[in-house]
């Protein structure tokens, strides 16, 4: 069983390195950020097989962040991991810097440029299915978000998975029911998601989006079906862990001001006290 306790501490030190970097870079995505920052977690430090000396290890696990748009925790994963150095999320946004404000493959661990939503689980059916063709055991991770979901592409590509029956790839949807524009239920309704990617021919399990014990036990169970697809559904809170931050649309994008950011990093800081 994975050490719950260093999920939880991981979790908290990449949230701060997300409040910092944004707060510094005036700019980024922080509300899906925060709510898809324990999933990355789970994956990254007690699922994935990777290898930080050697990312482009033939034997690795991919991953796909199709939610380019929140990459900040996924650099500050990254950086922890020692794929590259720590000091440089100091420069995300800057000028000349690797670290922009959606993933490019020039930063050591990123697989693939996404950003322009709806892409990601088309790539990662590519890798699934060279996996299988090739021989290989490795397994492709694409998370995405729920608002992501009003994408056609999307369903294009949860058609050719379940037709090529790549039992070797994960979608995961950061289920926080809030996109740009308000409720994805508003916006562009997905209900019953479960339902539709059944009849997509996926393998559909669910689980608490922060809750560590339930996102270990849920991917440990993949594949619970050999020659299908599967999809985890993991309920969120967008702006997790900063009280005036959570379920709030308003946080996708904004920025904190100086009075914010100093809440914002003694809530987050108190809880790390505590672990
Ligand atoms: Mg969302």
């Amino acid at each position: 069983m994975a050490d719950l306790g260093l999920l939880t501490k991981k979790a908290l030190q990449t949230r701060i390195a997300i409040l910092k970097m944004i707060y510094q870079a005036k700019g980024g995505h922080i509300g899906g950020a925060f709510s898809c920052t324990d999933i990355l977690v789970t994956l990254y430090y007690a699922v994935m097989r990777i290898d930080p000396h050697n990312p482009r290890w033939e034997g690795r696990d991919r991953f796909v962040l199709s939610k380019g748009h929140s990459v900040e925790g996924l650099y500050a994963i990254l950086a922890d991991l020692g794929f590259f150095p720590k000091e440089e999320l100091d420069s995300y946004r800057g000028f000349h810097s690797r670290l922009i404000g959606h993933p490019t493959n020039r930063v050591p661990g990123i697989e693939v440029n996404t950003g322009a939503l709806g892409h990601g689980l088309s790539v990662g059916v590519g890798m699934a299915l060279a996996g299988k063709m090739d021989g290989k055991d490795y397994k492709v991770y694409v998370l995405m978000g729920d608002g992501e979901l009003a994408e056609g592409s999307v369903w294009e590509a949860a058609m050719a998975g379940s037709h090529y029956k790549l039992d070797n790839l994960i979608g995961i949807v950061d289920r926080n029911r809030l996109q740009i524009g308000g409720s994805t239920e508003d916006v562009m309704a997905l209900e019953d998601l479960r339902a539709k990617w059944q009849a997509f021919g996926w393998e559909v399990l669910e689980c608490g989006g922060h809750d560590f014990q339930n996102l270990v036990e849920t991917f440990g169970k993949i594949p619970a079906v050999s020659g299908k697809p599967h999809v985890v559904i993991a309920n969120t809170v967008k702006g997790k862990g900063v009280s005036f931050m959570e379920h709030q649309a308003g946080w996708h994008h904004r920025v904190p001001n100086e009075e914010e950011y100093a809440q914002a990093l003694q809530e987050l800081e108190h809880m790390m006290g505590a672990v």
